[in-house]
């Protein structure tokens, strides 16, 4: 089969010719892949700033947002058939650890994480477990839904996480509407029931929250944390959800969240740095979420079969992996990006 890996750190991918992965355990599931989302995780495992954490020997494959049909399964999987559209969690968990048996794929002792441990979607195959798999309702093509399985999820998790605080009349602010950002208004929608201020550097990407539930808009730029101010009664946000994780926009966020706020990081990169004073004056929640688990994408998945949740996304054919994720390098994709095979 066709597949895109990474040979050396830094390096594009190559395109390549590869072995098609082959059943070895009875759980097993070969999935013929209609999509591979293209994620900024992509760009940081090609940085090599994953090496040390995940130890992953070289070459693989990367791309952990997939979905596709069922082509092969082995002998002990009874909940799929040949065919079935499917959407991946990103995580292959054990099912017997005590996070599995809480539900919480991403803490599983042992998880297999496709894209990042073991190889990923940038293919025309991919192995993973029934575990790991939600059917997709019937009016769903699996290829448009590739992102979900992460960037989906992780908006999901942690709006689902904010929606019981945000109840009639509190304020929400949400940082950064691209990929995340822009899934995260509707989520926050359908769940809670607060007032919406979305904050982006980009104007056209808020005016279009406003047709997904933003009842705000607020640009990025000097006079933010003012407007967002005169938007709140001049007490500041209830909750904040962030989904760029910038030092500029920790501090911001900081900076205006009322006392008794919650603030919640989904984006990565910078360092929150708040005086303890602080914390226990103000009684702030800083909370962290990372990805989702398998019923949060259940969950998600059902929302988008009722139309509830839509996907800005654009797809690409897979050989062209390496421009696109150019493209993605460079801050030129809206929305988010699929790989077709
Ligand atoms: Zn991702
Ligand atoms: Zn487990």
């Amino acid at each position: 089969m066709k597949a895109a890996r990474l040979h050396e750190y830094n390096q594009p991918l190559r395109i390549e010719e590869v072995p098609n992965p082959v059943i070895t355990d009875p759980t097993d599931v070969i999935i013929k892949v209609a999509g591979a989302g293209v994620c900024h995780t992509d760009l940081h495992i090609i940085e090599g700033i994953w090496e040390e954490t995940l130890g992953t020997e070289l070459p693989y494959i990367i791309g952990h947002e997939n979905s596709g049909w069922v082509h092969e399964v082995g002998s002990a999987v009874t909940g799929f058939s040949v065919g079935d559209p499917v959407i991946l969690h990103p995580v292959a968990s054990c099912g017997k650890c005590l996070s599995c048996r809480a539900g919480e794929d991403m803490h599983c002792e042992d998880l297999k994480f496709s894209g990042l441990t073991v190889d990923g979607g940038y293919a025309e195959y991919l192995k993973t477990s029934e575990r790991a798999l939600i059917k997709l309702p019937d009016n769903v093509d699996p290829t448009d839904v590739a992102p979900f399985a992460d960037a989906g999820i992780t908006a999901y998790r942690a709006v689902k996480k904010a929606a019981p605080l945000a109840t009639p009349g509190t304020k929400v602010v949400m940082v950064g509407m691209g990929g995340l950002g822009h899934i995260g208004v509707q989520v926050m929608r359908e769940l809670g029931n607060a007032d919406i201020i979305t904050v982006d550097r980009n104007e056209e990407r808020l005016n279009a929250t406003l047709d997904l539930g933003a009842s705000h808009t607020v640009r990025a730029d000097d006079h933010m944390i003012d407007n967002v101010r005169q938007l709140t009664d001049n007490k500041g946000p209830d909750i904040i959800i962030d989904f760029v994780g910038s030092d500029q926009t920790h501090a911001d966020s900081m900076k205006m969240l009322r006392k008794g706020g919650h603030y919640f990081v989904v984006g990565y990169g910078g360092t929150v740095k708040v005086p303890s004073l602080n914390i226990i004056n103000n009684e702030y929640s800083i909370v962290g979420s990372l990805v989702g688990n398998y019923n949060e994408l259940y969950e998600l998945m059902v929302l988008y079969g009722r139309g509830k949740v839509k996907l800005h996304s654009t797809k690409f054919p897979f050989d062209q992996a390496n421009e696109v994720l150019q493209l993605l390098h460079e801050g030129k994709i809206n929305g988010r990006a699929i790989l077709v095979p």
